[in-house]
């Protein structure tokens, strides 16, 4: 089985999972229980993964929230705020089209709650216009949230230029990084980025933890979507998961000491992918921007060739069509559709995505199952 879906989870690094493994076997200690000495291992194991995370991005420990993934990150970042908006009069929030449906339904509920939602589009090839953003603001603009790399597409956001855009005026700017964090650099101080979600899973760390960044100038002014026992400074409740909380924390760790080597590694897998699909004469078209993308993703429609046929002919082979989250339902991807593409490019969008342990071999075995299926079905 070759596994080229590594937007849709990666797999644990052995390296990781070494350091989380004696927190599953030996050491039980509650971290909050610190009365004992077994409690303060643990809670000293998640001060140390909270150093490594804040180290990574620069920024202060106690601006670091552990949660379960980028999804309660993300819940947590646009949701805690809304009190805090509302009491400002900043009714007026801004995102885009081909967010993360986390951060999307987060949204909705705003708006359903009165808020006013401006939902920026793409271009073609996936990016929003900081021009356009730019014409929406408003006096009564209170956040922007812009996700730094697509899930689908692999497309990255122009963070800079939104910045610049928002620079000095008083709008908080939450970015979601769960596909960013080891891909490309994030530099939060220079992008004025105030909340940032990543995600274990999504970085060869362990699934069902994840952080967010609040920097501390905010932080009185995020509600908690969680209560309970004052954990986390009071932002969220709940006993921490030390084994995972570790296994983050190494895992942030690693994406960013080893963001170089992985890009080229996957550069050239993915140099490889290409060259062995063009010989083999495949007609295909990637969607999204060629420049502006992570080099681990390449979202293809295969010229005559629905994604559906096409995946259900793999046998050996798992890429996906559209999001891990979205596969359940049929209808089309709502981030290929957002860049205005043919009905048939819509219908043929693969997302085929790899990483670290991806190897050349298996992207020739790929490239030639791929081949194979498609001429198959002529
Ligand atoms: C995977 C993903 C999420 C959700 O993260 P979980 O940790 O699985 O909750 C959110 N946003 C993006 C861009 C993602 O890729």
């Amino acid at each position: 089985m070759i596994y080229l879906d590594y937007q849709s989870t990666t797999p644990l690094d052995p390296r990781i999972y070494v350091e989380m493994k004696p927190y599953f076997e030996q050491w039980h200690g509650n971290p909050h229980a610190v009365i004992h000495s077994e409690g303060f291992r643990a809670k000293r194991a998640v001060d140390q993964a909270r150093q490594k995370i804040a180290a990574a991005l620069g920024v202060m420990e106690r601006e670091i929230i552990f949660t379960s993934g980028a999804t309660e990150s993300n819940n947590l970042a646009i949701l805690g705020l809304e009190e805090h908006l509302i009491k400002c009069r900043k009714t007026h929030l801004i995102t885009q089209v081909t967010e993360h449906p986390c951060v999307l339904e987060c949204f909705r509920r705003l708006e359903k709650n009165g808020f006013e939602v401006t939902f920026l589009s793409v271009d073609k090839g996936g990016r929003v216009d900081p021009g356009e953003l730019q014409q929406c603001l408003r006096e009564s603009t209170g956040l922007v949230s812009i996700m730094a790399v697509n899930n689908e597409i692999g497309v990255i956001q122009p963070l800079s230029e939104v910045a610049k855009v928002l620079k000095d005026k008083n709008i908080l700017f939450h970015c979601d990084a769960a596909q960013a964090m080891g891909r490309i650099p994030i530099q939060l101080q220079k992008m004025g980025i105030d909340l940032l979600s990543i995600s274990g899973h999504k970085i060869y760390g362990p699934k069902g933890i994840g952080a967010l960044y609040i920097n501390q100038k905010i932080q009185k002014h995020i509600n908690p979507i969680i209560y309970g026992g004052g954990q986390e400074s009071g932002l969220r409740a709940g006993t921490l998961p030390t084994p995972l909380c570790v296994g983050l924390g190494e895992a942030v760790r690693l994406a960013n000491n080893e963001q170089k080597q992985d890009h080229t590694h996957i550069s050239s897998l993915r140099d490889l992918f290409l060259s062995e699909l063009s010989q083999a004469n495949l007609h295909y078209t990637i969607n999204g921007s060629r420049d502006q993308r992570i080099p681990g993703n390449l979202n293809l429609s295969f010229r005559g060739v629905s994604n559906e046929d096409l995946i259900a002919g793999l046998s050996d082979l798992c890429i996906s069509s559209g999001s891990a989250c979205a596969t359940e339902k049929t209808e089309h991807s709502h981030v290929i559709q957002a860049l205005r593409v043919k009905p048939d490019v819509l219908k043929g969008a693969v997302r085929i995505s790899f990483g670290r342990f991806t190897t050349e071999e298996e992207i020739k075995k790929a490239a030639s199952i791929i081949f194979n299926t498609i001429r198959s079905m002529y």
